[in-house]
């Protein structure tokens, strides 16, 4: 594209996922290369897909054909929700993930489009046409090794562990004289189920595109949060009561499982059964192929038609997707048979992403020449904005860009 006489060599265009949390789509051109940043959706919202419409007319390419690659980050449908529309739009290259998510897309596609059919915000057009197009999306997929990097010609790409869930990986690009690193959506803890991001020491990185979930919220009062629900789980369990807890989002469930079980063994909360249900089970028995235990059969276990454990006056903890727990759903049947003290309590506050502080102290570690913040809402700002800390702390930087959706950032 040109403008003013200036060829544009490097373009970045968030498509979705720009100033908000959704539909994460992110369009990056280096010379001749085109490729997109993974392609999610935007659950519960009026518009669920990321703005193919609006950025189309743009003039950077004529049509989804024209990119050369999908990369996708991580299994979450905020990052690959709208491949099936992609697929629609006639995209007809190749999608690279990392294994395990290459798995994890497959269920996390088929089984949403089932659960999500009960739902307005869904389009579910037709099921028959949906169901093509999640088979031909699957069948694009190819795995990319961890550490390893992989040629495409003229530049080449590396996945990195990201922490966050189970296959979550960063993406680092190299063209002939720039390095963009993408975080995808990035943990700097240990978790129970999946380590922190591993990244080599000294990785020369010329742009950074990171994501900024948390960029007001400080660990201290995630933890304190998570306490206070192991206060509320100890006097309902105590009771003989249920506790139940929603684990829709990959990852959720297998963490709170590995959390809850690690407060029984410290002794703040009772001892009892940890059931997983639902889609919850189908997303625990991946983590367990891919060699992560959160089944332990002694207090971790997959729910089984004849356990009676639901039903008997004994307390226990269940974990499902938070459709199963409504009254008059079909599977919420076995739930009906509940003694009547049952409770359900809600979320279990969690940590899968880098925080404020870690989101600073990642940028002074890899220490790139230019960031663009992806992936949160800019406008959340106490008391003063991630951004203008940003400027404050790393004068080495050349430019920082809160990307907006739409929003044409040129990077050097
Ligand atoms: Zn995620
Ligand atoms: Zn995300």
């Amino acid at each position: 594209m040109r403008e003013g006489g200036v060829l544009i060599e490097n373009i970045f265009v968030p498509i979705g996922g720009g100033d908000e949390i959704g539909a994460s789509c992110y369009y990056l051109r280096s010379g001749d290369t085109r490729l997109l940043l993974d392609c999610g959706l935007r659950p519960q919202s009026e518009w669920v897909y990321p703005y193919f419409e609006s950025f189309l007319p743009m003039g950077f390419i004529d049509g989804l054909w024209d990119l050369d690659a999908v990369f996708l980050s991580h299994a979450h449908l905020d990052h690959i929700g709208a491949l099936p529309k992609l697929i629609s739009e006639n995209y007809r290259a190749t999608i690279y993930a990392s294994t395990p998510t290459k798995t994890l897309t497959e269920v996390m596609l088929k089984i949403t489009t089932k659960e999500n059919a009960k739902n307005s915000w869904y389009e579910t057009p037709n099921a028959f046409y949906q169901s093509a197009l999640i088979h031909e999306a699957i069948g694009k997929v190819v795995a990319i090794d961890w550490n390893k990097p992989k040629s495409f010609g003229n530049f080449q790409v590396t996945y990195f562990p990201a922490g966050h869930v189970l296959g979550a990986a960063m993406v680092y690009i190299e063209f002939e004289n720039r390095r963009i690193l993408y975080t995808g959506d990035f943990c700097d803890v240990d978790q129970e189920t999946v380590g922190k991001y591993q990244l080599p020491e000294n990785l020369p990185v010329d742009l950074l595109i990171m994501e900024t979930t948390y960029r007001n919220r400080t660990a201290d009062r995630e933890e304190l949060k998570t306490y206070a629900s192991f206060e509320d789980f100890r006097g309902i369990l105590a009771e003989g009561g249920k506790v139940m807890l929603p684990g829709f989002a990959l990852g959720r469930a297998q963490e709170v499982a590995l959390k809850i079980k690690k407060a029984q063994d410290l002794g703040l909360v009772p001892v009892c059964p940890i059931v997983i249900d639902g889609f919850a089970k189908a997303l625990t028995d991946i983590y367990e192929n891919y060699g992560r235990r959160i089944y332990d059969y002694q207090t971790v276990f997959p729910f089984q038609r004849q356990d009676e454990t639901l039903y008997a006056d004994e307390p226990c903890i269940i974990i499902a997707s938070p459709g199963m727990m409504l009254e008059g759903n079909r599977s919420a049947r076995h739930y009906s048979r509940m003694p009547s003290g049952s409770i359900y309590v809600g979320e279990l506050p969690l940590t899968a992403h880098a925080q404020r502080e870690g989101l600073l102290s990642f940028i002074g570690n890899v220490r790139p020449k230019e960031v663009i913040l992806v992936h949160g809402n800019p406008n959340e700002t106490t008391p003063i904005g991630l951004f203008e800390e940003i400027h404050l702390r790393f004068p080495f930087l050349k430019c920082v860009y809160q990307s907006r959706n739409l929003q044409p950032i040129q990077f050097l």
